[in-house]
């Protein structure tokens, strides 16, 4: 299938879990990419791998906590193919394994966390905006949470961080609907990737946390990446500003 032939891609987080599912399947659907993360083994060895595979890749090392970085991410496109026609903004941090609780909360890890995972998807969002009005417009799909749909206690920074990329999509969609910009998000149930295998390799843990939902399992960073890219390909014209579960079940309760 090439639902994404010719189209130019970013991807953030792309060393590992979902943005590495994610940027394997854009490739296999014939999309240039443009991966970036602060793992630049990790980045670099996955765009080495697309090449080898005939797909067209390049790693730019960044840390979407910092705006000049995701300007040059997608430079990187627009130097290289003169344009950007989809962006996954994915790269995120959990604030433990243990949720710390919000008496205890570092300040530090408070901050880091919605400089990452909120303030990273809005220089993101800015910054391939702009490149996609120059060119007619895009497609835009970042990863919120289940978490940023219902709350869960003691991870006050990861709740406000996913609550906020929820409603910095919506406004987008809004904002440039009109202008041919969609802008959707993901919103992850438990995924099996490193961020979560602390938890699901303890056999308690692991239970605890697949219990509550009616798959009965923690699902595949590759279901995400399906999501990923139907979103992102033009068979998703007109959704626009949705908040799309993957997350077997877990929210309709
Ligand atoms: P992961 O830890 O496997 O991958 C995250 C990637 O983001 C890593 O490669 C990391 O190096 C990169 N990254 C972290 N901080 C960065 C920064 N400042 N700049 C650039 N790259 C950075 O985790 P994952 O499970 O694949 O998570 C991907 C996204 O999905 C995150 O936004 C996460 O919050 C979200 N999410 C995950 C789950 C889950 O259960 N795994 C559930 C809901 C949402």
């Amino acid at each position: 299938m090439n639902a994404l032939q010719n189209k130019v891609a970013i991807v953030t987080g792309a060393a590992s879990g979902i943005g590495r599912a994610t940027a394997q399947r854009y490739a296999a659907q014939g999309a240039s990419l443009i991966l970036g993360d602060l793992d630049e083994a990790g980045g670099s060895a996955l765009a080495q791998e697309l090449m080898q595979q005939g797909g067209d890749a390049v790693f730019v090392r960044a840390d979407v906590a910092r705006a000049e970085d995701c300007e040059t991410l997608v430079a990187a496109a627009v130097a290289r193919h003169g344009r950007l026609d989809a962006a996954f903004n994915n790269a995120g941090l959990s604030d433990g394994p243990v949720p710390p609780g919000t008496l205890d909360y570092p300040l530090a890890l408070w901050e880091r966390m919605l400089a990452v995972n909120l303030s990273g998807v809005f220089h993101c969002l800015r910054a391939q905006l702009r490149a996609m009005l120059d060119t007619g417009g895009g497609a835009i799909v970042n990863t919120a949470s289940i978490a940023g749909q219902v709350a869960f206690p003691g991870v006050p920074g990861y709740v406000a961080a996913k609550h906020g990329v929820v409603g910095l999509t919506k406004g987008i969609a809004l904002e440039f609907g009109a202008r041919g910009i969609r802008c959707n998000a993901i919103a992850p149930g438990v995924i099996d990737t490193p961020m979560t295998s602390a938890v699901l390799d303890d056999a308690q843990g692991g239970q605890m946390l697949t219990a509550s939902i009616p798959a009965g399992r923690a699902g595949e960073a590759d279901e995400v990446a399906g999501l990923a890219a139907f979103l992102v390909s033009d068979d998703a014209r007109y959704i626009n500003g949705a908040v799309l579960p993957v997350d077997g079940g877990y929210l309709a309760r």
